[in-house]
């Protein structure tokens, strides 16, 4: 491969610059003082993107003519205009599987804390509470029956295992899947309606935009139980604020929110909510392995070869 320039748009894990560094010169963009001014000059150059969860919106993909792939380090790409990408014969790649299991350990993780109030128990040892009165009762994950948002590699690995708890299981999605047991709704308001916990893991974007609102949360009611692993974007906040302070559903587990990295002070002040700074995916094991996936679609494209994992809206080969 001849050498070329390379643009990283955020830090990443330690592992990707020595890896991308022997085929070309490595632009770190967030350090660069005057990117308007770097994209004019080096921007025609650049032939490969590299970013732990791209924001690439048509704009910069515009400013750099000589582009042919994106490759993102994380399993949705709601912040890349694949549309444009497309277009301009762009490959976007993502990093789906490999980080499957730890959001789907982590989906079970934070049910189960919202459910049993396992960081508020923590506090009440720490805060020296104990000795004075036991720590109060808890709802409970027995007997619940469990919607998914969004049955998908890591919707039915969630699935798989919430099945090791004897609940009964049901999902949401735009269409019918006939090789899995679970309840199909094609109706997100009739499955909220029949189950008493909401897990929601679908992609972000237009598409699912507050698909998950003021009627779901009525339709779940006041023993509901709603976690969200998938995108801020997904849920209306403040809808799910109001449901919360008023008790339209008992709790929620958010690891994702809409204006990252600010969460507003309203969720923030409520008791029955359970709050993660957005660390599904976060081991050192598994970002590894997002980021090693993502440096290997992007030097495979740069050596001319296929991508490993291509998202379906920017197909391999490209049409340039
Ligand atoms: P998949 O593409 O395998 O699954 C997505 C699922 O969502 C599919 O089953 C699809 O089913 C469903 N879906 C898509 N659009 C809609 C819609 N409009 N309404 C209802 N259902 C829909 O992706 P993954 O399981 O690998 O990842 C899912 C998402 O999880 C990612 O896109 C990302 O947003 C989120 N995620 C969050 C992480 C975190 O740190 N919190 C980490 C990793 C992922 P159908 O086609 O039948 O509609």
């Amino acid at each position: 491969m001849t050498k070329t320039d390379i643009l990283m748009l955020n830090p990443m894990r330690p592992l990707v610059e020595p890896a991308v560094a022997p085929f070309g010169t490595v632009h770190k963009f967030w350090e660069i003082a005057d990117q308007e001014k770097f994209l004019a000059e080096v921007g025609p150059r650049i032939r490969g993107m590299i970013a732990f969860v791209a924001s690439c919106p048509r704009e910069l993909i515009e400013k750099l003519p000589a582009l042919e792939v994106i490759a993102s380090s994380a399993v949705g790409y709601d912040g890349i205009d694949v549309k444009a990408a497309a277009e301009h014969g762009i490959v976007v790649t993502n990093t789906p599987d490999v980080l499957t299991d730890e959001v789907a350990d982590l989906a079970i993780g934070l049910l189960l804390a919202t459910i049993r109030e396992i960081p508020r128990a923590e506090q009440y040892v720490r805060s020296g509470n104990w000795p004075k009165a036991p720590f109060p009762l808890t709802a409970t994950l027995r007997g619940r029956s469990v919607g998914i948002i969004g049955l998908g590699r890591i919707g039915k690995a969630i699935a798989k295992r919430l099945e090791g708890f004897d609940i009964s299981i049901a999902y949401h999605g735009r269409r019918q899947q006939s090789d899995v047991p679970y309840t199909y709704f094609a109706s997100l308001l009739d499955m909220a309606s029949e189950v008493d916990t909401l897990i929601a893991i679908t992609p972000g974007g237009a598409e699912t935009r507050h698909l998950i609102n003021a009627e779901v949360f009525k339709a779940l009611g006041p023993n509901g139980i709603f976690v969200n692993v998938a995108r801020g974007s997904v849920v209306d906040e403040a809808a799910l604020i109001h449901a919360l302070k008023n008790r339209t559903i008992l709790a929620a587990g958010v690891d994702v929110f809409e204006n990252e990295p600010h969460v507003p002070a309203e969720l923030i002040a409520l008791e029955n909510a359970v709050l993660l700074p957005h660390v599904a995916s976060a081991s050192v094991h598994t970002r590894d392995a997002m980021a090693q996936l993502a440096v290997d679609n992007l030097l495979a494209v740069l050596g001319g070869k296929p991508p490993l994992t291509p998202v379906p809206e920017t197909p391999w080969p490209p049409a340039k």
